[in-house]
């Protein structure tokens, strides 16, 4: 793990704590049950300011080795909804950008190969950059020529002395996962063509504070966009953002398009003074999240612990997942509080949790075994799970959402 001492894109070093979460487990972690004997690793997790250029930052970079167990490096293509917003995506690219036979679209962590595809199937040459050998493995396999390697400075400069510059530069949730974002921006602007484009997915900062979605912070995910901050950074390495669109994934993620020059396009325009006018680039901003971040701790315990207090048995949905680890650990919730975890991956079944050391079981259990209560850190997928849990809620179960304030539905 090393500590950085100044800003990861400005270097400026007015950076200024908003919020420490104290030491946690890594998210996407779990443990056998021999292994909650031993101590766990816990690594800090604390939220930046800068006060510069406005990038909200993680202060500490663990090892990739250590964040990604050395085998899976990035998120892409997990979720179904995903996969179909970027082959609705890759399309309307297509035809905007006006790609053809003699164009090259690139993916920066490209894993298995889901967004190049369509661009591939309409005859259009795509280039996958991507570590993670088994994903890039089927990338292939299904027709997307992969690099095994990471994205940045040196294989952008090795592609562009072999005459294969891009046209179009895709990567979906990824600048906020590297360490270091110059190195990131300096090979689009090696990579990008005299005409190209970059488009950029980052999870968006302010729906992150606005939603009070504090859980969004974990080790994995390094740094923290608004378009006024991303504006800044591909400026110093002679690009300009020119459009950013608000789009749903992830709670909320801005799609940001990055050329050598162009007009700033009339919505860009209008977010940026939105952010301006909200202060998303000052510390009194992210001060104010950080003082409702503690109060739904507060809030959040004080309920568990009196239903607690009075005979409740309680349950947790969705506590394997990464944002429940800083969830969980934030709020100091664990094995004495709740009885028992489910999640629907059956893969999980068995293990127990990070830090908090609930054991997995499948969500059968609720019916089998009900608790009073069931705390749903999968709180963004409220609607869904208050569905699949009819037959839990009609036999009187009641569930505990969260976040942005706790309340029992
Ligand atoms: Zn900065």
């Amino acid at each position: 793990m090393t500590t950085t001492t100044a800003c990861r894109s400005c270097g400026s070093s007015d950076r200024r704590v908003v919020l420490s979460f104290g030491d946690t487990p890594l998210s996407d972690v779990l443990l056998t049950a021999e292994q909650l004997q031993v101590p766990e690793a816990r690594y800090p997790l604390e939220l930046m300011v800068c006060e510069d250029c406005a990038l909200v930052q993680l202060r500490d970079s663990v090892d990739p080795v250590v964040l990604y167990g050395g085998h899976y490096p990035y998120y892409s293509s997990v979720s179904p909804g995903l996969v179909a917003h970027f082959e609705a995506c890759a399309e309307q690219l297509r035809i905007a950008r006006g790609l053809g036979p003699d164009s090259l679209v690139v993916e920066a962590a490209s894993n298995d190969g889901v967004l190049l595809r369509p661009f591939a199937d309409a005859g259009i040459p795509v280039l996958g950059i991507d570590p993670a050998h088994g994903p890039a493995a089927a990338a292939e396999a299904a027709g997307v020529p992969t690099m095994v390697d990471y994205f940045g400075l040196p294989v952008a400069e090795r592609l562009a002395a072999a005459g294969r510059r891009a046209d179009l530069l895709l990567g979906a949730n990824v600048l906020n996962l590297v360490d270091d974002p110059n190195d990131f921006a300096a090979a689009t602007a090696r990579l990008l063509t005299d005409d190209g484009v970059a488009v950029l997915e980052v999870p968006y900062v302010a729906d992150t504070v606005d939603q009070g979605a504090f859980d969004n912070v974990f080790h994995q995910n390094v740094t923290y966009w608004s378009a006024t901050s991303a504006a800044d950074l591909f400026a110093r390495h002679g690009l300009a953002l020119v459009d950013a669109e608000r789009i749903e994934t992830f709670g909320g993620s801005l799609r940001l398009s990055i050329a050598r020059h162009g007009v700033v396009s009339p919505r860009l325009d209008a977010l940026l003074g939105d952010e301006r006018a909200r202060g998303v680039d000052t510390f009194d901003y992210f001060a104010g999240f950080a003082a409702r971040t503690a109060a739904t701790r507060e809030a959040l315990v004080d309920l568990l612990r009196s239903a607690r207090a009075n005979g409740a048995r309680i349950a947790a949905y969705g506590a394997a997942g990464g944002m429940a680890t800083t969830l969980l650990s934030y709020a100091g919730i664990d094995s004495a509080l709740i009885d028992y975890a489910v999640d629907r991956n059956p893969h999980k079944h068995g293990w127990f949790t990070a830090g908090s050391h609930l054991e997995i079981h499948p969500p059968d259990r609720l019916v089998d075994d009900p608790p009073d209560l069931l705390l749903l850190c999968a709180w963004n997928y409220e609607r869904e799970v208050l569905a699949q849990q009819h037959a839990f809620r009609a036999a009187g179960g009641r569930v505990v959402v969260p976040i942005p304030h706790p309340r029992i539905v």
